[in-house]
């Protein structure tokens, strides 16, 4: 990743997503994986379909088969054979003669019309029709759902049940899906402790490595945990020089201006700055790079909720984009805001909410109380981002606000 010419030294929120996916290649890398596995992965190449479904013609309902011309009103057939799901009628049927047939079996070639059991009554090995059928009724035709040589599933698409059912359905057991990125996660902080150890004064347990590792996790993206660093610009380094395994480094803390906020320049020593500024709150330094390998670099914040929200806001799209995706704002929905919202003007704020449906199918939404960036339970206790543009300077009770639901977020929704 090469720093552009001109670039601003603090980017807005759009203008720093736009830069990281700017910078990050798309995969080449591809594997093998059973259908089963392959679910949320992104396919490679288009998947063409080798077979039309339904593959033959069916029924759509358990009842008898019939040649439509031969019906008259309170027809009787004469049941000549059954068709059953797997079990095909192999034959002539004769005039005013009917083949029993379950759902999906496929219909004898002289009936074209279903008459489905509870419009008949049964009379020895006979049934009479009751209500009069329509001309091919309950039919299902081969190809209705998917045409052979049509493209099932696009390359780029994520792998759904659905996707995944489309394909088995042809019969298809392995596919080909881009590899996912090798990913380490680790802390930097001399007050954090690993837990089960027990706490010093002055100390704190790491929970920055925990939320980013589920955030991923919960993306798709499993990751290596590489524990906590000391705030040592040098060990730093070192650890930065023998990632070379790894397509993506995450790190939390360190990444401001403080005495003990070494990212920067061990990043510097060992590979290059990109930006580290994005008017963004929380989550206004934010150290982007790569490593000498060619790794991109995430240098997080170390404010809990500034980790959760930047882990989001760039990390997830990025290794989304790497790994095969386009990248797609969630969608944004306007709320009457039942809180008054403090907001100084300057940067984009994410502040966390509870949004509700009203009984009139409005979305209200309510501020979950203190916004600062250390406070985890303002996110734990959300369910939407209460996005405030950078020059709003705050929102009375009884304003429109966008929100983002959390459901609707890759990382927070599965
Ligand atoms: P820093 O960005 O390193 O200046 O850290 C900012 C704040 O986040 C400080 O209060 C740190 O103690 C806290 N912090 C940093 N890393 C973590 C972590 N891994 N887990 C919890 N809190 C952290
Ligand atoms: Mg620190």
């Amino acid at each position: 990743m090469t720093p552009k010419a001109n670039q601003p030294s603090v980017y807005s929120v759009d203008e720093a997503r736009d830069a990281v996916l700017a910078a990050i290649p798309r995969n080449k890398k591809t594997e093998l994986l059973p259908v089963i596995n392959s679910i949320d992965r992104v396919v490679s190449a288009d998947i063409i379909a080798r077979h039309a479904i339904p593959p033959f013609r069916n029924s759509a309902m358990d009842g008898y088969a019939i040649r439509f011309s031969d019906y008259r009103s309170k027809q009787t057939f004469k049941v000549v054979g059954t068709s059953l799901a797997g079990h095909p009628y192999q034959g002539e049927i004769p005039q005013n003669a009917a083949v029993k047939i379950t759902t999906g079996a496929m219909v004898p070639t002289d009936a074209d019309t279903i008459v489905i059991k509870e419009n008949t009554v049964t009379r020895g090995d006979s049934i009479i029709v009751e209500h009069p059928p329509k001309l091919a009724d309950y039919l299902r035709y081969a190809g209705d759902d998917i045409a052979a040589g049509s493209r099932l599933v696009s390359a780029g698409t994520r792998i759904t049940p659905a996707h995944a059912g489309l394909i088995s359905a042809q019969g298809i057991q392995q596919m080909e899906v881009c590899c996912l990125p090798a990913i380490a996660v680790f802390s930097t902080g001399d007050e954090l402790t690993e837990a089960g150890n027990n706490l010093q004064p002055g100390a704190i347990f790491d929970s920055n490595r925990t939320t980013i590792t589920a955030l991923l996790k919960k993306a798709g993206f499993p990751s290596t945990d590489l524990g906590i660093l000391k705030d040592d610009e040098h060990e730093i380094a070192q650890t930065l020089k023998q990632l070379d395994d790894f397509d993506f480094v995450i790190s939390s803390g360190g990444v401001s201006v403080g005495e003990a906020d070494h990212m920067k320049a061990a990043l510097e020593a060992t590979g290059s700055l990109h930006f580290w500024k994005v008017a963004m709150k929380p989550g206004k330094p934010l150290v982007t790079g790569s490593l000498a390998n060619g790794a991109f670099y995430f240098g997080l914040p170390g404010n809990p909720v500034s980790s959760m929200v930047t882990c989001l806001q760039f990390v997830i799209p990025a290794l989304r984009s790497y790994s095969g995706h386009s990248y797609r704002q969630p969608p944004h929905f306007s709320a009457l805001s039942e809180s008054t919202l403090r907001k100084e003007a300057g940067r984009f704020e994410y502040q966390r909410g509870n949004y509700r449906v009203g009984t009139d199918g409005r979305l209200t939404v309510t501020t979950t109380g203190m916004q600062d960036s250390h406070v985890l339970h303002s996110m734990s206790s959300a369910n939407c981002f209460i996005c405030l543009e950078a020059d709003s300077t705050g929102v009375d009770q009884g304003e429109e606000v966008n929100i983002v639901l959390f459901d609707t977020l890759a990382g927070v929704a599965g």
